[in-house]
């Protein structure tokens, strides 16, 4: 079996446990510092709180996110056995079509269907997310059950569930360039918050419809090739999704699901052949996070998966730069020109 990825390996547990202290705790204390005395930071920093406020209700990140709060793997407070008794349809054109106008409608800039290849379902999860201590982890499993489950040790897939409707959000490019204080930082919580709504509404809608619903934003699985895969887009040389029409300044989310889809048929070469001569992200990257030169299959950081051709991005420095300007950067997603 292909080998999958360690979710404690991501960049903002990795970085946590260099500084010794969760990274958004010294984020936070430098936000406050440089806002001290600056009004239009300030008020930058209380819209930030606004547009985040979505993605915070939807489920803590204070012990992994995948099967908390709104995020279960669970059909809350519905009987799934009696759901099932009524389910929809059996016919994946019809499925796929309906599930793709439901996401547009609820507000999605795109949507499609990938299957779910288990090598991009992280391995293990960390369950005691940007600690500066040993990480606490739980397996990711897929396993002959009918219903997702978890115990002490396991969060446990049903093989059936061999489909993920892959959604992505829009964010404006010009926010996410911007000089003005916290800019990126707002449009990009905006975007997780517009993630946030999307997927617990697809998955109640699939849930009704008498199907398994696992509703996933950044975490249970790699998002951009499982986009790709969906035929959404390519991956580009900033490790992000450039998707077909919306360009780099994209957010994308997932549901995971047992419902029979049409799956796309993945591009024979996810990266962009205008990314080799590009590489305008490369060159105003301020810490130099992303690589210059030819896509490769090693992992040339901790946070890297190996074995799948790409350009490896530092996302430990990215991470630390943010830290360091107490605010995030979404600059190489703001310059690209397929944007
Ligand atoms: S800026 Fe250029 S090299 Fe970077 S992702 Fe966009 S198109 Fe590719
Ligand atoms: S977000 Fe900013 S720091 Fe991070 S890789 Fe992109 S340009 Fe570099």
């Amino acid at each position: 079996m292909e080998e999958r990825f360690d979710a404690s390996k991501i960049a903002f547990h990795s970085l946590s446990r260099k500084l010794g202290e969760p990274w958004v705790e010294v984020y936070r204390r430098r936000a406050l510092e440089m806002a001290r005395g600056d009004p239009e930071r300030q008020r930058a920093l209380a819209s930030l709180a606004g547009a985040r406020v979505l993605n915070f209700l939807i489920g803590p990140y204070g012990e992994g996110r995948e099967n908390r709060g709104l995020l279960s793997w669970s059909p809350q407070g519905l009987d799934q056995n009696s759901l099932e008794s009524s389910r929809l349809s059996d016919s994946p054109v019809e499925n796929t079509s309906w599930l793709v106008s439901l996401a547009l409608r609820l507000g999605a800039a795109a949507a499609g269907v990938a299957v779910l290849e288990r090598r991009w379902v992280y391995e293990r999860v960390q369950l005691n997310p940007y600690s500066p201590h040993e990480p606490r982890c739980k397996r990711i499993e897929f396993r002959p059950v009918s219903q997702p489950q978890e115990d002490e040790d396991e969060l446990i897939i049903p093989d059936s569930v061999t489909r993920a409707l892959v959604v992505i959000v829009t964010m404006r490019k010009e926010e996410l360039r911007s000089k003005s204080p916290l800019a990126a930082s707002i449009e990009t919580n905006l975007g997780y918050s517009r993630m946030a709504t999307l997927v617990v509404s697809m998955a109640s809608a699939i849930r009704e419809a008498g199907f398994t619903a696992i509703p996933c934003m950044n975490d249970t699985a790699l998002s951009v090739p499982l986009a790709v895969s969906a035929g959404l887009g390519l991956a580009g040389r900033h490790g992000l999704l450039i998707a077909h029409e919306k360009g780099s300044s994209v957010r994308i989310a997932k549901v995971l699901t047992d419902m029979p889809l049409k799956a796309a048929t993945p591009p024979s070469n996810p990266i962009p052949e205008f990314c080799h001569a590009c590489g305008l992200c490369a060159s105003s990257c301020p810490v130099g996070a992303i690589p210059k030169g030819e896509p490769t299959r090693e992992a040339l950081h901790p946070c890297n998966m190996a074995g799948h051709l790409k350009w490896p991005v530092d996302g430990e420095a990215c991470l630390a730069y943010w830290v360091e300007q107490g605010e995030s950067c979404a600059l190489c997603q703001g310059v690209c020109p397929l944007s």
